[in-house]
């Protein structure tokens, strides 16, 4: 008797044993199923988080073929179904929503883009209801850093009225899981690539660009304009895919990039050629083929390929020594830009370039378009000086005082960029405030406070002193470009 009753219970221990083991099985494999959702959905953030929390052993795992959270639920569903006549209720609305909780967590815009969550996202600005459009602005209201760790980075485009801003945004939030063709590889490197979007434009409109009209009108003509209008780009008036800008450094180039991501309605990718080779080596190839994949799905799109040579230079030259993998990132990015050129999709590639001879032939005969950034004109150069020198009193902390004469210094600062002339300008600010230095640091031991300051005024020869020490960048070079351009000038 004694006999049975032990073996009874031994039973009952092993049958509850396996009953722990297959509650625990049970919780494991929902883990898994949702984590594989998440991935599945683009959630690429969650998915890391959750699995990070379950100490990585999700990541261990996959779910079987034909296994899928939502076929789980489509099962249980029709278990119901069969059962009782009708569907279960699956959820219900929370009565009274925890603010509480998501009130004192001040979320940014990058995290909120890294949820990637799944709205259905309206095409035009009248589409999507007022209330989303508020919840996604609330998400949106900072500014997340320039420039990612990647040397890349994603920016919606925020214009004027709030309807034109939140179709962006609400593009941007279009699931990844959107994108056929992408393995759990390559959604891996998208999802990086929109972790660096941010809401937040670049905040350059064209008045801020000093000069360069001609730039400015060919840029317009050739990217902005296709995107506002259209129609009138059609058949062989159909848009540009490629565009230089070359030019000597700090004459613009970059600004002009910006302008077109602050006043056209595009996505905008942000890309440092350098940096994407020295930092992604072996995957820059990938990274590039997901970037057009990406700027596609989210098209209007326009991709800045900043230091364009450092990626595309004459595969002649320094063959040799050429990284295998910086090879292979080169022809992805040609045979990108080809397949851009064979598609509808309004995705343009900008690209920028101080030293085009550089640059790889058949690049170039992608990049359709060629735009001479040259040095700054005389007016120009006056334009910029009494721009960053204003002949008016103006309080910046303390007050700078200026008596200038702006038509000398234009003439003085031939050669010269635009960096080059705000450098001159910040330098020039510079000496009334050096002379007072020693007085100041003089009086930090007496007290606290600061004496009552009063600035000298910045002179005419405090600029033309401040020059000795600034030599234009690339005077010499001026010739070479304009050379270039004769030699290839676009269409
Ligand atoms: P790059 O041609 O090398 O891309 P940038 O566009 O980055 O040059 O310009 C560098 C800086 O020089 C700008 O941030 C701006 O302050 C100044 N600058 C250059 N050109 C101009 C311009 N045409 N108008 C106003 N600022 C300019």
């Amino acid at each position: 008797m004694m006999e049975l009753s032990y073996q009874s219970m031994k039973i009952a221990n092993q049958v509850r044993e396996a009953d722990d083991v297959k509650t625990e099985m049970r919780k494991k494999s929902l883990l898994i199923l949702i984590h594989h959702h998440l991935l599945g959905q683009g959630y690429m953030d969650t998915a890391a988080v959750l699995d990070q929390e379950t100490s990585g052993s999700l990541r261990k795992f996959d779910v079987c073929d034909n296994i899928d959270l939502e076929m789980v639920l489509m099962e249980f569903e029709s278990y119901q179904y069969v059962k009782f006549q009708k569907y279960p209720k699956l959820i219900r609305k929370t009565l009274e929503p925890d603010r509480s909780r998501s009130g004192g967590v001040k979320r940014s815009p990058c995290s909120a883009l890294r949820r990637l969550p799944k709205i259905n996202a309206p095409q035009s600005s009248q589409s999507g209801s007022g209330s989303k459009k508020t919840a996604i602005s609330e998400n949106v209201s900072s500014a997340p850093p320039e420039m990612s760790d990647f040397g890349l980075n994603v920016t919606s485009i925020k214009t004027g009225p709030t309807g034109e801003v939140n179709m962006v945004q609400e593009r941007l939030l279009k699931p990844l899981s959107g994108l056929s063709a992408m393995d759990g590889e390559m959604a891996e490197l998208a999802a990086i690539i929109s972790r660096d979007i941010y809401l937040h434009s670049p905040n350059v409109h064209w008045k801020d660009i000093i000069g360069l009209e001609d730039a400015k009108r060919l840029v317009k003509e050739a990217v902005v304009y296709p995107i506002k209008y259209p129609q009138l780009f059609t058949g062989i008036r159909s848009p540009w895919k490629g565009l230089l800008l070359y030019g000597p450094p700090g004459t613009g180039k970059t600004l002009l990039a910006k302008a077109v991501a602050t006043e056209c309605k595009t996505t905008f990718f942000n890309i440092s050629a350098s940096s994407i080779v020295s930092k992604w080596r072996g995957d820059s190839e990938k990274l590039v083929r997901v970037l057009f994949l990406l700027a596609r799905y989210h098209a209007p799109s326009t991709i800045f390929l900043d230091e364009l040579e450092s990626v595309i230079g004459q595969r002649g030259a320094g063959m040799g020594k050429e990284h295998e993998s910086s090879y292979r990132m080169k022809t992805e990015l040609l045979v990108q830009m080809d397949g851009l050129v064979k598609s509808e999709d309004l995705v343009f590639v900008l690209a920028a370039s101080n030293l085009p001879w550089e640059l790889d032939h058949a690049m170039l005969r992608r990049l359709e378009k060629r735009i001479l950034v040259g040095l700054p004109t005389s007016g120009a150069r006056q334009a910029m000086i009494s721009h960053w020198l204003p002949p008016l009193n103006s309080t910046q902390g303390v007050e700078l005082r200026t008596e200038l004469d702006y038509e000398t210094l234009a003439k003085n600062t031939e050669g010269y960029s635009g960096s080059d002339i705000q450098l001159v300008c910040k330098e020039a600010a510079m000496r009334p405030v050096r002379k007072i230095f020693d007085v100041l640091e003089s009086h930090q031991h007496e007290t606290t406070a600061l004496p009552d300051i009063k600035l000298e005024t910045v002179t005419t020869a405090d600029f033309l002193n401040a020059i000795t020490h600034t030599k234009p960048s690339a005077r010499n070079l001026m010739d070479k470009y304009t050379a270039w351009e004769r030699e290839y000038e676009s269409v």
